[in-house]
Order: structure tokens, then sequence, then C-alpha cells
């Protein structure tokens, strides 16, 4: 007699943790396949966390998350954020935490993630056809019908959305789903740089410490602080990506939406702190040049335009700051305001944001609504996370919960 077949679509992260949740709760009773448009599997894996991936964190608090975030709390019900780690653990993946819950594999590289996952898929003897994209899903009177070949009772859509696709997320999951009349939300790129027209371009390639607000009509979107990256264009660093969705989502819905980044260059030094620091220096070393002020405090190169951007000569001796000058200096350092013309691309961004809207889903299941078979998983979802291991979580969550899904729903 005819096995019932599972078919995945994709190899990523959420696909192969759906391959192995199907081919456990199967137990041989299921054939298990994924389908992968690449050579090879799992490839935006191995270039996650700067090729180390943190696959996790130890703050797993819901605000890490974005869009529909009552799907995430549901997933983490049935497949805890502490049931992923064991999981790992149990694949031979050992983990360490770094200061900031950051969680990695032990040997700080992405491969031996993928390599665990590899392992797993290969002794439960699930089968991985590469160069093989999903184009077409057609409902028949028995199951599902892919690329008008391949026959499947369940289906679990993993193609992730369109961030990155150098590493195969082209975006056609949301094809595959229109066809079958789901809607999708509309997608913008999030963890991504933030653009800002006539950027200085003497700040090009510093790095420091720094909070980044973005603003629309006065109402704070996000704020984020870290080290923070100027480039040619614009912010880039873990604090621009982080406020990157706000701005990126806001701009989707309106085009014509003006938002502001405020940047304060010495976080965690309050202007009377700063005020006093300049005045006592003013009065202690009053031939010290004001390009050697803020050394202290931030790399020179930053410094100097800070100076610059308030006209204060950076090769004036202090005792030429006037009370006026100071003020204005302080509250640049604080408070530093530029106009965000946009965001980074898909190419460039880490994860994308929209996808598949809660009301589409089964939140128990991950099946669609409008077709009980097909599962969604990861990030084709309307859900992103903050840097910091929340998107991998959610993909790996997520996609052990629907691969289980698939296969108890072709089974009973
Ligand atoms: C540079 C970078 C660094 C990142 N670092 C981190 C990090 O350290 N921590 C973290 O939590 N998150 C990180 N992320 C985000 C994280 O990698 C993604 O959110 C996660 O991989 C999404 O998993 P997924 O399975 O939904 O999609 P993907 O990992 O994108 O996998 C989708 C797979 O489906 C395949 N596919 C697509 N369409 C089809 C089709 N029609 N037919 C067949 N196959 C198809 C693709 O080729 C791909 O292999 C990073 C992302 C990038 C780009």
């Amino acid at each position: 007699m005819k096995r019932p077949a599972v078919a995945i679509i994709g190899a990523g992260a959420s696909g192969l943790c759906a391959a192995i949740e199907a081919a456990v709760t199967a137990k041989g009773k299921a054939d298990i396949v994924v389908f992968e448009s690449l050579a090879r599997c799992g490839k935006k894996i191995l270039a996650t966390g700067n090729g180390r991936c943190n696959l996790s964190n130890a703050d797993t608090d819901l605000s890490h998350y974005y869009g529909d975030t009552a799907l995430v709390s549901s997933v983490f019900e049935s497949y805890s954020p502490q049931s992923t780690l064991d999981f790992f653990q149990t694949l031979g993946l050992f983990l360490r935490v770094d200061q900031a819950g950051r969680i990695y594999p032990l040997s700080n590289q992405a491969s031996a993630v993928l390599d665990a996952l590899r392992f797993e898929v290969q002794r439960l003897q699930v089968e991985i056809k590469t160069e093989t994209p999903v184009k077409t899903i057609e409902k028949t009177k028995d199951g599902y019908l892919l690329n008008g070949s391949f026959f499947a009772d369940s289906v679990v859509i993993a193609c992730g959305g369109k961030a990155a696709p150098v590493h195969g997320s082209d975006g056609s999951g949301y094809a595959l789903l229109h066809s079958l009349q789901v809607k999708t939300t509309p997608v913008f790129p999030a963890l991504t740089p933030l653009i800002i027209d006539q950027f200085p371009k003497s700040l090009k390639g510093i790095r420091a410490e720094g909070s980044i607000a973005v603003k629309n009509r006065g109402k704070i979107l996000a704020q984020s602080t870290g080290e923070i990256q100027y480039t040619d264009y614009g912010l880039s660093g873990i604090p621009a990506m982080q406020v990157s969705g706000a701005v990126s989502g806001l701009l989707t819905e309106d085009p014509n939406a003006v938002c502001h980044v405020f940047i304060d260059r010495a976080p965690g030094v309050s202007e009377e702190q700063l005020t006093d620091y300049i005045m006592r220096q003013k009065k202690e070393r009053p031939a010290l040049l004001c390009e050697d002020l803020l050394t202290g405090i931030m790399p020179k190169r930053l410094g100097v335009t800070v100076l610059t951007e308030v006209s204060v000569q950076p090769q004036k001796n202090l005792n030429a700051l006037n009370a006026g000058a100071v003020s204005a200096l302080v509250a640049n350092i604080k408070s530093k305001k530029y106009k965000i013309s946009s965001v980074c691309g898909f190419a460039e961004a880490q994860v994308t944001g929209g996808g598949v809207p809660v009301s589409e889903i089964n939140m128990q299941t991950l099946a669609l609504n409008k077709a009980a078979h097909i599962h969604v998983c990861g990030e084709i979802v309307n859900v992103h996370g903050d840097c910091g291991g929340y998107n991998l979580l959610w993909a790996w969550n997520s996609g052990r919960l629907a691969g289980y899904s698939a296969v108890k729903g072709c089974l009973c």
C-alpha cells in the first residue's frame, strides 16, 4: 500500500526542523521529502551570526517579536525556547551563551549547526531533492500535486521570505500561497541599514557606541543602543538594524511618511555630566585643542565631526568655547537628528517583515485555514524578531510544529 507523503518546500532553518520533527513523528509510517531550489540545503544558516549562528537567546520575551506575535506565543506553548536548546543538544550540538544572552554553538561555527541538522535528516532517512524549486501546488481530490508530478498528502511551505535572496529565499513562496488564494500582508525588509541623504562622508568607517531612536511625527517608533557603524550612505550596525523594521514597515504602509533618526553619541552620560566635564576641561586645560576634548568619549574622527557640525573649530583652544557653543555641543552629542530617506532593500536585509497573517493560519497547527493540509512556518509568516537569535528561534520552533502537525494531519 502506498505510504502517505509529506512534502516540505525549502531546506532552510524552518524546513530542516520541520523535516526532522515530521520524520520523528511519522515513526516510519510516512515518507518525508524536502524540496530545495538551491544545490545544497541550509545555505543561509551558514551566513548567520557572522558565520557563528546566533541560534537563540536566553531572553525569549515576546517583546522581541513583531507582526502577529500571538503566533509566536502559541508556537512557544507547544515548542518552548528551552525545548529547542534540548533539541540541539540531543543532536550533539554543544552551546554557549554570551554576556548579552545570545546563544551560539560552542564551536562558534554556523556549519556545526547545519551539520547537526543534516546528520539528523540523513539518520531519519528524509529525502532531500536539491535543485528542485517548487513552482506549482495544485489541490486534487486526494491531496496536493507539486510541480505537476509529485503527490503529497501534507505540505509544509518553508520557503523563507525575500530577505537575502542570494541564500535562496527569492519570494517564490508567496506565489505558491497566492495560487492557493491565501492572502499575505505587504512584505518589507527588516534588520537592514538606514539610508540618510547627504550623510557626512567624513563619518564613513567609524564604529562607536551610541543610542538610536527613530521617530515619526514626534512619536518614537523604535530605539536601540550598541555599536553604530557609520557608512557612506547612513547608519548600520546592530542598533540601526534593530530600528529599521519599524521605519521600513511604516514607509511600506505610507511612502510619504517622514521619519527621523536621533543619535545619542554618549549613551549613559547625561547632558549635565557632559556640560560639567567640558566646563572643567576648559577651566583646567584652557590650552587643549577642541579636537582633543571628546577623545575620552568617542573616536576622535567622530568627535571632530561633532564639533564642526556646531561650528566649533577643532584647532581652536578650549578657552575659545563660549557658553552658547558648549550647550550647542552638548545638545549635538546627545541628540543628532537626520532625516531617513529609506532603508536598504531585501538584498542587504537579514529578515522579512510581513507575510502570512494569523487570520490565514490555525494557531495550534500552523495549517492554512484555506487548505487544512498545508502548513507554513519560518520567515514566510507575518512574524519577525530582533537581532539576537530571535528569527532563527522562530524558524526552528515554527518549523518543528509545522512538521509535527503535517504528519499528524495525514496519518489520522
Ligand atoms: C546574513 C544573515 C545573518 C543572519 N543572522 C541571524 C542570526 O544570527 N540569528 C537569527 O536568529 N537570525 C539570523 N538571520 C535571519 C535567519 O537566518 C532567518 O530568519 C531564517 O533563516 C529564516 O528561516 P526560513 O527557514 O524561514 O527561511 P530560509 O532560511 O530563508 O530558508 C528558505 C529555504 O527555502 C528555499 N526555497 C525558497 N523557495 C523555494 C521553492 N519555491 N522551492 C524550493 N525551495 C525553495 C530556499 O532556497 C531556502 O533554502 C540572518 C539572516 C541573514 C541573511
